[in-house]
């Protein structure tokens, strides 16, 4: 039977790619909403070519959005707005698939509401998963959603496991022979950047990645290490391992997208060419597969695969997030929302590339941690993060 699915986040870098896949097997997956926070002329083509039964903007979109909608003759389509909107979609009754692909923490309450729907999730948004952690991994299990893992590395992390790994280790049983995850990264555009070369890179020159096409957050996020950091809080919560559980590994091929290593001296690793539509797929069908338009990997063209370890002195943004899983509580979440503040600045011109883990050093240590139980507490310890972080680049202190 066709599935219907919530595209949170269409218009870009991973709604795209989810287009691509659903379009490419139209009898079994529908669209039934789309989410957009800007860029309506690609919001009305998309809602051409999918025919969504709802679309969510900000509020102040709503007017232009109408006009084309009518415009375009598909007034039939329902516009809702706001917070309110996103998250009426992501629980929407008629919907089984939810894509969280909205950037950053505004994806955080409506990733919550399809997982407290029972949804099954597939998670692009980290940032929602790193600030709420046990939370959302909590409210999963306790309403029966499936959050599956759409960023490449957790996804290649997902296949190598045992099928039943994460369920036995909640429920008390051994690791399965698990020893060790190995969480690959490209080592972004300044892998061999020297530390005074990193201080005078631009915003163009970050959102240049060499083998991702990505939104711009994620690419600064991947250039600093970030990336890597918020991707192991975010490896900690999806497979119940602590920090010390995950080695990462420079990767700058892109080709294998992690490895699980087991006690028998096994490494599984997770290979590819790296396009997200595989990942997509994967988590849209999993367990069953779809067919994509992913080549197969040619191992005749990529010979060499190189390793290395991270450079944690010109990326600190690494050992931040690190730390951070080690405190617990609110601190990735003040990571996080500190990291947000230091990439707007950065793209915005106003702080150098070398600042951003600066400004959520300052942040981590001007705030205490508390416990992350509750919505409220994680939401207080965003904003208190936001200030502090925004204070520091405004006045330097
Ligand atoms: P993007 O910037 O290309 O797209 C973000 C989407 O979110 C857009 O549709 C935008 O309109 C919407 N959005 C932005 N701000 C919003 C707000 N305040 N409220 C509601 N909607 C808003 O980003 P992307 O590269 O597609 O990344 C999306 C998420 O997926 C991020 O969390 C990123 O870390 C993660 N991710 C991306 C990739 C990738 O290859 N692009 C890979 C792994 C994980
Ligand atoms: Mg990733």
């Amino acid at each position: 039977m066709s599935q219907t699915v919530c595209i949170l986040g269409v218009t870009g870098s991973i709604g795209q790619s989810t287009l691509k896949i659903l379009q490419q097997h139209p009898e079994q997956y529908s669209v039934f909403a789309v989410t957009a926070h800007s860029r309506m002329d690609a919001l009305v083509e998309i809602c051409k070519q999918y025919q969504p039964k709802i679309a969510v903007v900000p509020q102040d979109k709503v007017d232009e959005l109408a006009q084309k909608l009518r415009d375009a003759k598909l007034n039939h389509i329902e516009i809702l707005s706001g917070e309110a909107g996103l998250i009426s979609v992501a629980e929407h009754p008629s919907v089984d698939v939810v894509m969280a692909a909205i950037v950053g923490a505004a994806g955080l309450l409506p990733t919550l509401a399809a997982v407290k729907a029972g949804k099954r999730v597939l998670l692009a948004n980290k940032e929602a998963l790193v600030m709420s952690g046990d939370l959302m991994m909590n409210a999963a299990r306790e309403h029966g959603a499936l959050l599956l893992p759409v960023d490449s590395e957790h996804n290649a992390i997902f296949q190598c496991l045992p099928s039943d790994y994460i369920n036995a280790k909640r429920n008390g049983q051994p690791q399965l022979g698990v020893k060790q995850i190995l969480l690959t990264a490209s080592g972004g555009p300044f892998l061999n950047h020297s530390l005074e070369q990193l201080h005078h890179v631009t915003p163009a020159q970050a959102c240049k990645h060499p083998n991702w096409s990505m939104g711009q957050k994620i690419s600064v996020d991947s250039a600093t290490l970030m990336n890597k950091g918020l991707e192991l809080i975010e490896a900690c919560h999806l497979f119940a391992v602590s920090e010390d559980y995950i080695t990462v590994v420079v990767h700058p091929e892109s080709i294998i997208h992690s490895m699980v290593q087991y006690v028998d001296g096994s490494t599984l690793a997770q290979m590819g060419n790296p396009d997200m539509c595989t990942p997509i797929a994967h988590a849209l069908a999993w367990p069953e597969r779809l067919t994509t338009h992913v080549p197969p990997l040619d191992l005749f063209i990529h010979q060499q695969l190189n390793f290395q370890a991270p450079d944690v002195t010109r990326f600190p943004a690494l050992k931040l997030a690190r730390c951070a899983m080690q405190a617990g509580g609110t601190a990735p979440t003040l990571l996080n929302a500190a990291n947000e503040i230091a990439v707007a600045a950065f793209l915005q011109q106003q702080i150098k590339f070398t600042q951003i883990p600066q400004v959520v050093e300052h942040t981590l240590n001007q705030i205490a941690y508390a416990q992350a139980d509750t919505l409220e507490a994680i939401l207080a310890a965003d904003q208190h993060a936001r200030r502090v972080a925004f204070d520091y680049i405004e006045t330097g202190s």
